[in-house]
């Protein structure tokens, strides 16, 4: 049988990190580094070091143009190695753009090279093995870490520093690698159509809700020239202050806003509660639901989504389909 052919691209992040002088873990391995450690492989790589640089200085740009260098080497599996603190804002936003069948696995570690028991050379290793699974394509993009296979659309860093820092929670893990082989516990639902926006310029602040709150954080972040979208970190099933609640009103004919909940965990609502400031209320003034996505991951479909030049109808269909299940 022919050995697939994977294309690798790193970023940085605490995979390609070893401490320096006595100082703290910097970016100091490529992609021919960390593929060195590695041994003999049974599919045959092509990598290339696209950046290195710690995760929360990665942008929407790189991303891109990581994307497009990851379609032209036409193999039959792409990994992507990056830190892990952005990693679940970075497999959305691919997860969005990714318009091929072909598996996008990202991968990252917990452990820098200078510590004990790093964990980086397993992670890619099981990123190799899920990307060159025939079963893997058509499944959008995929995240490993901890044996752990994990869709784009639900994974989150749920701990600092844990090794089990990655959860799917409530959906729970796609799959897990065991003996360089996946073992998959769920189908993929069928895939939406990928975005092709490019007009990212601007801002998509995330705002959270919270206790003595007035509204006029939310007032001054939004009516910033530049904001072109706003995401609120909502308490509970999507709620908010009553002056909070009084803002929307006033922002929303003019800017979308998108209303999801900063528990970390479960949907909003639509239609439970009344009050000023609940979650019929917002949708009553025109605030978009955000669903099941949790505030990070409205904050970078709804800048996509205004990349790619959606209006407000397209905007909350499209929350619709990517945010809620039913
Ligand atoms: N601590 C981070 C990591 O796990 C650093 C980063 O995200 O680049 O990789």
């Amino acid at each position: 049988m022919a050995r697939p052919l994977i294309a690798v691209a790193t970023l940085g992040g605490t995979i390609s990190m070893a401490p320096v002088d006595g100082g703290g873990a910097v970016p100091r391995f490529g992609a021919a580094e960390l593929l060195g450690g590695l041994g003999d492989l049974p599919m045959d790589v092509l990598a290339e070091t696209l950046a290195g640089i710690g995760s929360a200085s990665l942008d929407f740009a790189t991303l891109l143009r990581c994307r497009d260098w990851g379609l032209r080497q036409d193999a039959d599996g792409f990994v992507v190695v990056q830190g892990t603190d952005t990693l679940e804002e970075t497999a959305y936003f691919l997860d969005l753009h990714w318009p091929s069948d072909v598996p996008l696995v990202l991968t990252g570690a917990m452990r820098n090279a200078g510590l004990f028991s790093p964990d980086g050379p397993a992670n890619l290793r099981n990123a190799l093995t899920v990307a060159a699974d025939p079963r893997s394509r058509g499944r959008g993009v995929l995240v490993t870490l901890n044996d752990d296979v994990h869709s784009a659309r639900w994974v989150r860093k749920a701990h600092s520093n844990h090794l089990e820092a990655f959860s799917s929670m409530p959906a729970g893990p796609l799959g897990m690698v065991v003996e360089h082989a996946v073992h998959w516990f769920h189908p993929s639902p069928p895939r939406l159509p990928s975005l092709d926006g490019d007009d990212f310029g601007g801002l998509v602040p995330v705002v959270e809700a919270g206790l003595d709150d007035s509204g006029a954080v939310l007032s001054s972040v939004a009516t910033q020239p530049e904001v072109r979208g706003v995401v609120v970190a909502a308490t509970g099933v999507g709620h908010v202050s009553s002056g909070t609640a009084d803002v929307i009103s006033r922002l929303v004919p003019s800017l979308p806003v998108v209303v999801a909940s900063r528990t970390g965990a479960g949907p909003t609502l639509r239609s439970t509660y009344g009050f000023h400031g609940s979650e019929s209320s917002l949708i009553a003034m025109g605030a978009t639901m955000a669903g099941w996505l949790d505030a990070r991951k409205s904050r970078i479909l709804l800048h996509a989504l205004l990349a790619a030049g959606a209006d407000r109808s397209r905007i909350e269909q499209e929350f619709r389909s990517r945010g809620d299940l039913d």
